[in-house]
């Protein structure tokens, strides 16, 4: 991952700021998340997995994508090191999650957390597992697992990274679900030339779609589908279904002279959410890693 990243998302998190200065508070607390986890990645090593062609072959024809959840390989040095700077970024921002964070940062400080339980529980969504860890630290679930979602990210997206080397690029995917762990994506993109892609909510694998198609119920008749915008910020949109009820947030980054970096997008664009939410739709993607 290029060491210029971190200055970049700085860059566009001020940019951000400056266009809706409501958003000043969680622009910042990510943007020092989003910072902590590249330089982190620029220390995180993964092992390249090794997939058959028979595998392969097998997975493509019947789109199942290449691996599940629980065969990420996460680097547990970096991630725990990465673990213990969100607790102190979350910690310094006083945030509702900051008492949990301290006492997640002192049960990894004293041994009481095993990090290997944790992550594999989250993995495996060993729901009866992750409860138990946050009960006997007495801590909230949600924050813990937003803690160690965001952890093991930086794994996360060079392991996605180096697996995706296997799809296929002569044949589009073509479908709503993530190529390379199955999981629904959280936002799209618009490119050069018009390519439409959408990005992975777990992994941050970016897939290549046609225009019109919904993720959700791959729903592709013009007459269901439609878009709801602002005419003040004309580089997103909400892209809608009739059929599922379900939405997308969409970046056009033709028309961004900026450094454009999804997860960033993501939050800037929190009322976009709650314009779809109040005209009858419902997120398409999974929030619970989200503040
Ligand atoms: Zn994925
Ligand atoms: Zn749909």
């Amino acid at each position: 991952m290029p060491t210029e990243v971190p200055d970049e998302i700085k860059k566009t998190a001020n940019a951000l700021k400056k266009l809706r200065p409501a958003y000043s508070t969680i622009i910042g607390f990510y943007e020092k998340i989003f910072e902590a986890q590249e330089k982190s990645a620029a220390e995180t090593k993964v092992n390249p997995p090794q997939i058959s062609n028979d595998i392969l072959s097998i997975k493509a024809k019947e789109k199942f994508p290449l691996i599940s959840l629980s065969e990420f390989f996460v680097d547990i040095n970096a991630s725990r090191k990465l673990l213990k700077k969100i607790c102190k970024i979350i910690n310094k921002s006083g945030n509702y999650m900051s008492s949990a964070a301290e006492t997640i940062f002192s049960a990894t400080e004293n041994n009481k957390l095993d990090f290997n339980e944790l992550y594999t529980a989250l993995l495996n969504d060993d729901d009866a597992s992750f409860s138990n860890i946050a009960s006997k630290l007495k801590t909230r679930k949600d924050v813990l697992a937003f803690i160690t979602y965001n952890s093991i990210k930086p794994s996360v997206s060079l392991y996605a990274q180096s697996v995706s080397k296997y799809l296929d690029k002569d044949n589009p995917w073509e479908k709503g679900y993530c190529p390379v762990c199955g999981n629904l994506p959280i936002i799209s993109t618009f490119e050069s030339d018009g390519e439409r892609f959408l990005v992975c909510s777990f992994c941050w694998h970016k897939w290549t779609v046609t225009r019109l198609f919904c993720p959700f119920c791959e729903n592709k008749e013009s007459d269901t589908l439609h878009y709801l915008f602002s005419e003040e910020e004309k580089e997103y949109r909400v892209d809608v279904c009739d059929k599922c009820s379900k939405y997308i947030k969409n970046v056009d980054t033709r028309i961004i002279d900026r450094f454009v970096y999804p997860p960033l997008e993501q939050i800037a664009t929190l009322h976009l959410d709650i314009m779809a939410k109040e005209k009858g739709f419902e997120s398409g993607a999974p929030l619970e890693f989200q503040v």
